[in-house]
């Protein structure tokens, strides 16, 4: 390969990054990582209406979160309206593009009749100058737009980096606007400006842009632009066989960070949405870097599997160390307004095995710092009389045993001597008094972090 690789990702403010554009986002990064080139980040806010600064905001913050650093942006497409402008003069004046005045009921009424014809509903290009044509007068106080003098016949084709050689005949579409009446261009147009003026060298994108494509590379040539790679990634579908959609759950890569998955473990696990290294499951972010050389993509759509995320979340949480985890559980616990103490690390490092998430992990280490609510079916099922006795003798062993787990070890085991029990008729009572539930680690490490006083307390509502 020849020159520096370039690649970018290009979302629109109209909402939070889905996960979709978050794998093309690690796709581009590491392609142009894999190659020592430069990834750019774009914010594609020509859609006035529904881009807001709070979805660019969410966009930012979520790609910091993945840790996809970008060499340059975000840059703005709003902030390049001048060169846009300019590069439509420049294509006015070669003849590469046209004014059209038509009106939204002259469109209506054209397509009107193409559909009461059978044909395919493009524009008819009757305002496309042409040699000996004589064109409609100019109306007054219609704002024209500008259009693309798309080639009327022949095939596009490129070899896409994906889905491998693709053909579109030009007749299949139409000359497309690129620019609005009110000065903004849209999408097809401004994307090529930017390609080029940012010298991006492979594109990367979901497939639902196949049909763009060839405008795209029909208006590079008109500018003499030099052509990047296309690659188009497949859509990823929900568990129903459907497009994965807000409706069939969280699409945003927001509500993964918000319900306790990690950031390696998501790009972990999009990266194999579409994409493999031989059997490989869990890899680092450098493995990915030094494997993605662009091959091995898949041209089918992936399914996205819910319980294959959190498996994968999990390998990510065991590999932490408590250490490691408490900052992230802090974190989810102060949104409940708990305070963790130095305790946590510990907490973490006890439960971590049993958790597929940082909000699990919060769960349990609720217990340590807030309230604890024993049901009435597990107060009936494991507190019985029989064992009220022994629940009362650990009581005041506890109060002056030495507070550390092979101490509390111990003295439990002396207490199942004195009232002649097996260790889960006395555990599970302890357990569902001091955190709640039956299911907890060993119950000595567990009332070691609890602190004397509160399983003191807690033991005492027996
Ligand atoms: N703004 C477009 C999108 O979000 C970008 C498509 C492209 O990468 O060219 O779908």
């Amino acid at each position: 390969m020849t020159g520096k690789v370039r690649t970018r990702i290009a979302p629109s403010p109209t909402g939070f990054l889905h996960l979709g554009t978050a794998r093309t986002a690690l796709y581009s990064w590491a392609y142009a990582r894999h190659y020592g080139g430069e990834f750019v980040l774009r914010i594609e806010d020509t859609d006035v209406a529904r881009s807001t600064q709070d979805s660019t905001d969410q966009i930012l913050a979520s790609m910091h979160w993945l840790g996809l650093e970008y060499d340059e942006g975000p840059i703005y497409q709003m902030q390049r309206l001048e060169r846009y402008r300019e590069v439509i003069a420049q294509m006015l004046a070669a003849g590469t593009a046209y004014h059209c005045y038509c009106t939204p009921a002259e469109l209506d009424e054209m397509r009107e009749a193409q559909r009461a014809r059978g044909e395919k509903t493009l524009y008819d290009r009757r305002w496309r100058p042409e040699p000996g044509k004589v064109l409609p007068p100019v109306p007054e106080g219609v704002p024209p737009v500008v259009r693309f003098c798309n080639p009327p016949e022949g095939d596009v084709t490129w070899n896409d980096l994906v889905k491998g050689e693709i053909t579109i005949n030009n007749r299949e579409i139409d000359d497309l606007i690129i620019l609005r009446p009110d000065g903004v261009p849209t999408y097809n147009f401004a994307v090529v400006v930017d390609d080029w003026d940012m010298n991006i060298t492979h594109v990367f994108r979901g497939d639902e842009h196949i049909n763009n494509t060839p405008w795209q590379i029909n208006i590079f040539r008109a500018l003499g632009a030099p052509l990047p790679q296309f690659g188009h990634v497949p859509v990823i579908l929900g568990d129903d066989g459907q497009k994965l959609s807000k409706r069939r759950g969280a699409v945003s890569v927001t509500a993964y960070e918000d319900n306790g998955y990690l950031p390696e473990a998501m790009l972990n696990y999009l990266a194999r949405l579409g994409w493999s290294h031989g059997d490989d499951e869990l890899f680092t972010r450098e493995q990915m870097v030094s494997w993605f050389d662009g091959s091995h993509l898949s041209k089918s759509p992936a399914q996205w599997d819910a319980a294959k995320l959190a498996w994968v979340n999990a390998q990510y949480i065991k590999a932490k160390s408590g250490d490691e985890l408490a900052p992230l559980v802090a974190a989810q616990l102060q949104k409940r307004g708990i305070v963790a103490d130095g305790r946590l690390p510990a907490i973490c490092a006890l439960f971590k095995d049993r958790c597929d998430t940082t909000l699990a992990l919060a769960n349990w280490a609720a217990a340590f710092y807030g309230d604890i609510t024993v049901t009435e079916a597990d107060r009936a099922q494991h507190i019985t009389d029989a064992v009220k006795p022994a629940i009362a003798t650990l009581v005041e062993k506890l109060m002056t045993v030495t507070w550390d787990k092979a101490s509390i070890a111990v003295m439990i085991k002396e207490v199942l001597a004195t009232h002649a029990l097996k260790m889960p008729v006395l555990a599970m009572p302890v357990r569902v008094l001091v955190l709640g539930t039956s299911q907890t680690p060993s119950l000595d490490s567990v009332l070691e972090i609890l602190s004397r006083e509160k399983v003191i307390e807690r033991l005492k509502k027996a």
